[in-house]
């Protein structure tokens, strides 16, 4: 016995939705891309480097939520299309500049190794509006645990870095915990600016892991991955 399927029928009886003319300019805000240019280029790590990127008109950036991340759009000589990809913007938000930390990846990665290689200060791309709803949540009063490996890290800078920003403003400082697992030092971004933000923000606890540790690495907190034991022992919790 056969299957029919009747897609076509199906599609007749949908509703024909034709966005308004509000919806249609939004859209096209939304997804219109504008030129970048990278000003700064700091490796983060032996894999991760952040670059730094801001409009060419200096016209200030449209903000966004701390966690959101940004399309980009990037022209590879060779390359018969320009490549898209989105990176998380990992800094807090701000009208003057956008940071993309970016890890080096592995085998054929197209993007991530052009733009090591390539994406020098001068260097130009386009981005569309940031977004994601992947955000942290600023009028909930609960302590945030942000936890990571690798360079899951970047969304949860961004976040650590809001919630101290917060604090400096209002002088009430948001207690948080900033947890993260990397193989060791050298895989390790944004070491010392965890280590700056914490002395500034005095109910920020910090746990990093390393799984891999080398001979002189100290800059951990626990060796091996980030498990239910270091949440339990982190957040003093009986039961998970
Ligand atoms: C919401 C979101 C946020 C993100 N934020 C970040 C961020 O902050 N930082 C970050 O570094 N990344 C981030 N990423 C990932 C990023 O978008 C890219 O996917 C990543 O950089 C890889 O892109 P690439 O062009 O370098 O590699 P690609 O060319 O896309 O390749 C990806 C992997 O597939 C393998 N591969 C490619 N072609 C083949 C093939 N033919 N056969 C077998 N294997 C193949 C490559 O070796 C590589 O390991 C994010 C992704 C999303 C969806």
């Amino acid at each position: 016995m056969g299957i029919r399927f009747q897609l076509e029928d199906h599609a007749r009886k949908l509703p024909r939705v034709l966005p308004s003319r509000s919806c249609t300019s939004r859209f096209q805000r939304r997804h219109r891309r504008l030129a970048r240019e990278a000003f700064k280029v700091d490796p983060e790590s032996d894999l991760i480097t952040s670059f730094y990127l801001r409009s060419l008109d200096g016209q200030a950036l449209r903000l966004w939520e701390p966690g959101q991340f940004l399309p980009i759009r990037v022209t590879i000589p060779g390359q018969k299309e320009p490549a898209v990809r989105t990176y998380t913007i990992s800094t807090s938000p701000n009208p003057d500049r956008y940071r993309l930390s970016i890890r080096l990846g592995d085998g054929i990665a197209l993007v991530s190794q052009f733009l090591h290689a390539q994406a020098k200060p001068g260097f130009r791309l386009e981005a569309a509006a940031p977004r994601g709803r992947f955000v942290l949540n600023r009028s909930n009063s609960r302590t945030p645990v942000l936890i990571s490996g690798g360079v899951g890290i970047a969304p949860m800078i961004a976040m650590l870095e809001h919630i101290v920003d917060e604090g400096q403003r209002t002088g009430l400082f948001r207690p948080a915990y900033f947890i993260h697992g990397t193989r060791n030092r050298r895989t390790q971004a944004f070491s010392k600016h965890i280590r700056n933000l914490a002395s500034i923000h005095p109910g920020l606890k910090v746990h990093i892991c390393y799984s891999q540790p080398e001979g002189l690495d100290n800059g951990c907190d626990s060796e091996g991955r980030v498990s239910i034991e270091t949440l339990k022992q982190m957040l003093s919790l009986r039961r998970l």
